[in-house]
Order: C-alpha cells, then structure tokens, then sequence
C-alpha cells in the first residue's frame, strides 16, 4: 500500500486515535498498528478531511457512511484472522475497511451493491496500490460463490435477518462478523464448527446502515 500522500499532521492524529481505540477496548496489536498505518483521511469525503481521525462514522456518496475507527477495529479483530486468510468483506462502501483487511495481508474480497461507490473505491484501490484479490459490484447476499469457502465473512452493513447463503460460504472453523436488527443492530460472530454446526456469540450494540436485497 502506498502510504506516501500521508503526512506528520495525520500520522500524530492517528497515534491518538489509536490510543482512544485501545481505552476503549481494542486489544489486537496487529489491528492497532494497521488504524495507525492506513490514512483514513484517503477514503473520506473531502468537505470532511479535516475530521478523518475522529472517532466517528461519516456520510459518504449514496447516503452510505465509512464506518467508525472503533467499529472497523472490533470487528477486525473479531474475525480472528492471520496472514493469508481468506477474507469476505460485504459493503465495501468508501473501501477504508477493504484496505485495513488488505493491510493485514489477508487476502481481501469484497462487493458493493452501489455503482458510484463501487467505481470511486476501484479507483482509490488502484491509486494507493492496494493489493485485493477480488471487488464486485454485486449484490452481497450472494457473497462470492466461485471463490468460497472462506475464512472469514465480514458484514459492514445490518442485515435483519441471518444471511444463511452467505454462512455457507464459510469453511468450517470459519468466522462470520455481522450486525443483525432494525434501528439498532446486535453484533453476532457465527463460527462453523462442523458442516451443520454453527456456534452464535453476541457482542453488543452496534449501528449501521442497512444491507439492501439485490444491486
Ligand atoms: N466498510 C464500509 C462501510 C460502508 S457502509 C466503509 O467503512 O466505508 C455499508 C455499505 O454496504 C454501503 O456502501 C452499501 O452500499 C453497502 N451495501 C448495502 N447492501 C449491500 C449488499 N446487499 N451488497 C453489497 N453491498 C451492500
């Protein structure tokens, strides 16, 4: 990933915005580094740069929003993933959680529903070298069966009821982050742990924009 557009003034709002994330509960240091390392400001809408580095999700084209710092890194580390896993995002949105996935060296797939959104984060991919395996402009209830199974799905967007097509795109062992609920959603992690198995946690509050049937 190129990071060279970065510059001193971010890389110290960053350090502090990562020391906010670890207050609050973000333990994994490989997802602390990689909030520290990715230039948020690069994904943002432009009237808004100069709040990149706050703890906030913000409005970004289409009616969606590039999530929150804190939430990008829980659900980061929730997936439990290490070098070389396979990795589903479903929303790339502004593509910032595409490009954290990508700077963990997972190997990152991810699709967008919204053709605006989808081309603007091609772009922002291809202008920071930023290495992911597969983008699709596509309906993300359908995850990506060619390239399934994987082992890991993360959900950006809320999804009202358990995408059973999408958690059979895991391997077993595999890990599925998602927000489920209407105005307010509950972060649940699936893990596969046989063919048929699916084990459910739950980890809190969470909100999100909604994930809409079909492109
Ligand atoms: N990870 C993104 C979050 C963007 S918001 C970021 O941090 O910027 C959620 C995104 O999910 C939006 O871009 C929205 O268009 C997309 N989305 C909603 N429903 C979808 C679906 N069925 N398939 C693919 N993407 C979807």
């Amino acid at each position: 990933m190129k990071l060279n557009t970065d510059s001193p003034k971010y890389q110290g709002q960053r350090k502090i915005m990562v020391t906010e994330l670890e207050s609050l509960g973000i333990k994994n240091e490989n997802v602390l580094n990689a909030l520290n390392k990715v230039p948020r400001h690069l994904f943002m809408d432009p009237g808004l740069i100069s709040h990149s580095y706050k703890n906030l999700a913000f409005q970004i084209q289409s009616g969606q929003t590039i999530s929150q710092p804190y939430t990008v890194a829980f659900q980061t580390e929730l997936i439990k993933c290490k070098k070389g896993d396979k990795v589903l995002e479903i929303g790339t949105g502004s593509g910032y959680q595409t490009a954290i996935l990508s700077y963990l060296e997972f190997d990152v797939y991810t699709v967008e529903r919204d053709l605006t959104l989808f081309k603007k984060s091609s772009l922002t991919f291809k202008n920071l070298s930023i290495k992911v395996k597969k983008n699709l402009f596509a309906d993300g209830y359908l995850g990506i069966i060619d390239s399934a199974p994987f082992d890991a799905i993360i959900v950006t967007a809320a999804s009202k009821e358990i995408p059973k097509y999408l958690m059979n795109q895991l391997k077993v062992g595999g890990r599925m982050v998602i927000p489920i609920g209407d105005d307010v959603q509950i972060m649940y992690r699936f893990t596969r742990i046989e063919k048929n198995k699916f084990k459910q946690e739950e980890f809190g509050e969470f909100k999100f924009v909604p994930l809409v049937k079909g492109k």
